[in-house]
């Protein structure tokens, strides 16, 4: 592999080289190359001439649009870095961002700035300057509006993102000097293990690596359609959807935010080749009633990252629909992938826990598994899962003593108990936080899952400890259903209690209409257990 120096060298090479191609697809709507360059040296200019320095920090808060691309590229050829926020944080969270970066820029939805953030902006004394976005454009998913950047009326104290990038389209912006690998990309804001988020500085370096290892690795061929399942403000979708589409010159196909249905259409309409996105699109996916297999018929590869991919589902989904769903493992601090599953074979399943195989640690990548004392346990055993490879960023903005807690001499704690089998495949067990203590026995809820996955009936299951008298912890299920479904709770405990250690079966399992999941698909265990 030998990459680029950062994503945006990529992308220059790919408009020299495929200038007419579309670089972006959203709806009917379609940008080229060439357009996304003017339009995003335009956001470049426009910055610059409001005093936008090289190393200041931009927050970008949208939907997956080719908004955030444009916004994203012209914050990079401003010489910034972005900090990609999750449209649908509230104030509180926008106000630790917004003053732990220090942030210069905000691009954001109109609707967000006139909601709380023109507000919370006026109250962080470094925000000097907004762009927003038209959302009621962005929904229409009318391309000609979308792109044309109609406007409902000026916002206050903001300029309008498309009407800024059109009237300085192409107008490059002088006296920025060039990137560099070890130059800071983004700030990308994680919890990772405790409390307040962290921003993990992934610099252009780390995410150049990753996203043309991914494409390589893949073997995706150069041009390829690939839709973003993911969210592009999440290290998933940033690195394996856009940084590894555009390094390739391919098509990016988005649709807003994650609507089974939608998606199933953009699949139709886009005919894509690759596709990313955590388990539970694909849970959400298979059980919507339009689904078939001519849907999924385009991919090449389908992968997975991010969250657990439980093996039944793997099963049900190709029986279904075909395709065979690739796990991949990473971490914000790793920049989205450390180990995948080679194309050419198929992630094995641990016999003793039932476990699917994460992949194999990428060519460059050193993975141990570890003791509390950092030494490596004996092969085979469970340990903390230590990471080091050129994806690995080199700290958290403005935070040495985190950076030394958790990536001590560049090698990173992942907070992740795993282990590896003989043939160097690569399995994650749990996180360590979210071990179960139930009457001193270790419970690790992935196993119970896995477990509560393999019942036809189940669509969505989550395990957590709940405090217990006699027990200290004890095990308790939460799932949904697939439709139609209606199992009696105690006989879901007992198909559990028949596949597992007595110490391990839910002694409750509890039906919910849907799981609460973060916005890039995660099963938030931790709302679960507050929920007792
Ligand atoms: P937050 O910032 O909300 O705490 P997070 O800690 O989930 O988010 P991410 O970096 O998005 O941060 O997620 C990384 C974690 O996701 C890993 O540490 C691991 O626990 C889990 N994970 C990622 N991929 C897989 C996988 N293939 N199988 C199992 N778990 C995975």
């Amino acid at each position: 592999v030998h990459p680029h120096p950062s994503t945006l060298h990529a992308f220059k090479e790919a408009v020299r080289r495929v200038p007419d191609r579309t670089a972006l697809a959203y709806f009917d709507g379609r940008l080229s190359y060439a357009e996304t360059d003017a339009l995003s040296d335009g956001i470049a200019a426009y910055l610059c001439d409001r005093g936008f320095r090289h190393g200041d920090r931009a927050a970008i808060m949208l939907q997956n649009t080719p908004h955030f691309v444009l916004a994203l590229f012209g914050v990079w050829k401003a010489g910034g870095v972005v900090v990609p926020v999750n449209p649908m944080y509230k104030s509180g969270e926008m106000t630790h961002v917004l003053s732990d970066a220090e942030v210069t820029a905000v691009i954001c939805a109109d609707r967000t700035w006139d909601g709380f953030l023109r507000e919370t902006a006026a109250a962080a004394p470094s925000v000097r300057i907004a762009l927003t976005a038209c959302e009621r454009d962005l929904q229409t998913r009318d391309d000609a509006r979308v792109l044309r950047g109609e406007r409902l009326g000026p916002r206050e104290g903001a300029d309008d993102l498309l009407a800024t990038a059109r009237a300085h389209e192409g107008r490059d912006p002088a006296g920025v000097p060039e990137l560099t690998a070890d130059d800071i990309a983004l700030i990308s804001y994680t919890s990772g293990t405790s409390g307040t988020p962290k921003g993990a500085t992934n610099t252009h370096g780390n995410i150049s690596y990753n996203a043309e290892r991914q494409r390589t690795g893949l073997g995706l061929p150069d041009g390829a359609t690939y839709f973003a399942l993911a969210p592009l403000f999440h290290i998933t979708g940033m690195v394996c959807e856009l940084a590894s589409c555009i390094t390739g010159g391919g098509t990016l196909a988005l649709a807003y935010r994650f609507e089974a249905g939608v998606v199933l259409d953009a699949f139709l309409e886009h005919r894509p080749a690759f596709t990313v996105g955590p388990s539970t699109a694909y849970m959400a996916l298979m059980a919507h009633p339009d689904a078939t297999r001519d849907h999924f018929s385009s991919f090449a590869t389908i992968c997975s990252g991010g969250a657990p991919l439980p093996p039944a589902l793997v099963e049900k989904f190709r029986a279904e629909f075909g395709p065979y769903i690739r796990n991949g493992y990473g971490l914000t601090e790793c920049t989205a992938p450390c180990a995948s599953v080679p194309p050419q074979l198929e992630a094995p399943v641990d016999k003793v826990s039932g476990t699917l195989a994460v992949g194999v640690p990428g060519p460059d990548t050193i993975v141990r598994i570890i003791d509390d004392q950092g030494r490596d346990v004996p092969f085979g055993e469970q340990g903390e899962i230590a990471v080091r490879g050129p994806q690995v960023v080199p700290g958290y903005w403005r935070r040495p003593d985190a950076t030394a807690e958790a990536i001590p001499d560049g090698e990173l704690r992942t907070g992740d108990i795993g282990f590896m089998d003989a043939d160097g495949w690569l399995y994650v067990v749990d996180r360590k936080k979210d071990m179960i203590n139930a009457s001193g026995f270790k419970v690790w809820p992935r196993e119970v899952e896995d477990v509560l996955y393999s019942h036809p009936a189940v669509r969505e299951a989550a395990v957590v400890g709940v405090p217990d008298d006699y027990r200290g912890e004890s095990v308790k299920a939460y799932v949904s259903l697939r439709s139609g479904e209606a199992p009696d709770p105690a006989e879901l405990a007992a198909y559990c209690k028949e596949r597992l250690a007595a110490y391990k079966y839910p002694r409750e399992v509890e039906v919910l209409p849907e799981l609460p999941k973060t916005t890039s698909g995660k099963i938030l265990r931790r709302e679960l257990r507050n929920r007792g």
